[in-house]
């Protein structure tokens, strides 16, 4: 029996290893596109870039009793039968499959904009990170395109190193979507404090300069000084070698509640790629980037190929995740718990938003998640009270 896991990554990883943890012991290879095996992306915008980590650190070892997958490095899935049960790979290799794992994971989405296009980056694989780092001097003019939370990472790294930081984004606040206006208007006041200058409402419409990047120039003509441009404007989904198979590949991988892929046995989607319903949350089908995901999804996917290829008779339980994420920027460690993203209400529910805090995200009344801005020590408690609210609010829906 061969099972084949598309993908190269923590979600591909952690697959393998829960699929050798619960028994299987025939066939597994993993095909990654990258040729490095697979690593740990948080430090890429963290620790890597400010010096807190070496590339060698950032290498995840394999767990006991995983030591004999097959790992086919630098080579990528093009295409995939999901009736006939093969992938082929870039160099026409056909490999059949009973079980398939789709852990293709995000590539950083890039803008179309005219001008040079040397000093253009994203950040997604250690290369780019390497990249990153060897820019980040003393007096380098960094724009960061972006405020999510790579680009306000990056920002407050490079401010750090003493270099000159503007980020451009078309939100009226960092991280607007991910954490609501309350927040991201908390974080601007922080990170502007910090000698970031941001530049809201408004997005990078051509870059100047002869070979390399000199300087931007922002849609409502105001022009900046670049010896970098840092793209972080979020992600598109690694799914084109899954088209033809009628799966709905819109926004990610959609799966069933066990995370079968178009409902079909033997054949799931986890980490990144995959966009699956979580029933804790009453959420629709969204895809969730969180590191910890990538493991979670793994481990549900692997009960539910367990069970499909007839090695397992213990029913897979259905997909239902406490999601939760965390961010370095500067000195400020930030935490969220479940899902901030479908609330339409915040209230500060503990310490004070210029200082240490807690913020409930609440929809229709009900939490949906807890977002801490510092308050480190107090996570496990606040993703508790969290597990038990929800569990409480499902109870009482059946
Ligand atoms: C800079 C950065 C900082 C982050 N910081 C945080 C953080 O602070 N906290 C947090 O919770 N999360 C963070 N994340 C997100 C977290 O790293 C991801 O959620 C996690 O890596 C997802 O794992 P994955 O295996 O699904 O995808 P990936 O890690 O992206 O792995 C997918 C792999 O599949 C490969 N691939 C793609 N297409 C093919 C193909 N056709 N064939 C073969 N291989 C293919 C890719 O090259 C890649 O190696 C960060 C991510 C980045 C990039």
């Amino acid at each position: 029996m061969t099972i084949v896991i598309a993908g190269g990554g923590l979600s591909a990883l952690r697959s393998a290893e829960d699929l050798r943890r619960r028994g299987y012991a025939d066939r597994i290879v993993v095909i990654g596109a990258e040729q490095e095996p697979p690593y740990n992306r948080p430090p890429l915008s963290k620790e890597l870039l400010w010096g807190g980590a070496t590339a060698a650190d950032l290498a995840f070892g394999v767990s006991e009793g995983s030591d004999d997958i097959e790992w086919l490095l630098g080579r990528s899935v093009a295409a995939a039968d999901l009736t006939a049960r093969n992938v082929v790979l870039d160099d026409g290799e056909m490999i059949g499959f009973d079980g398939l794992v789709a852990a293709t994971g995000v590539t950083s989405r890039r803008l179309d904009i005219p001008g040079p296009t040397r000093g253009r980056i994203g950040l997604r694989t250690l290369a780019e990170a390497e990249s990153v780092r060897a820019a980040l001097v003393p007096g380098a003019r960094i724009v960061c395109l972006g405020a999510g939370f790579i680009g306000c990472e990056v920002a407050r790294t490079a401010r750090a190193l003493g270099c000159e930081v503007d980020v451009v984004a078309l939100d009226p606040v960092p991280l607007a979507i991910p954490l609501g206006p309350v927040a991201g208007a908390e974080l601007r006041r922080r990170h502007e404090a910090a000698g970031i200058r941001f530049h809201l409402g408004r997005t990078v419409a051509e870059t100047v300069g002869d070979e390399c990047i000199e300087g931007v120039v922002l849609s409502d003509g105001t022009r900046l000084p670049a010896d970098l441009l840092l793209e972080t404007v979020g992600s598109v989904p690694n799914t084109s070698w899954l088209h033809g198979n009628g799966a709905d590949l819109q926004n990610g991988v959609l799966t069933d509640e066990w995370l079968r892929v178009d409902g079909r046995p033997g054949i799931v989607a986890v980490g990144d790629v995959a966009r699956f319903a979580n029933p804790l949350f009453d959420a629709p089908a969204l895809r969730i980037e969180h590191w910890q995901t990538a493991i979670d999804t793994a481990a549900f996917a692997t009960a539910t190929l367990m069970h499909d290829l007839g090695l397992s008779t213990d029913a897979p339980a259905p997909v239902s995740i406490m999601p939760w994420f965390w961010s370095d920027q500067g000195d400020l460690r930030l935490t969220s718990y479940g899902m901030l993203g479908l609330a339409d209400e915040t209230e500060i529910v503990e310490g004070e938003l210029d200082g240490e805090c807690a913020i409930a995200y609440r929809r229709d009344g009900e939490v949906v998640g807890y977002l801490l801005i510092g308050m480190k020590q107090k996570g496990a408690r606040y993703k508790r009270q969290l597990g038990k609210e929800r569990a409480a609010l499902r109870a009482a829906a059946v």
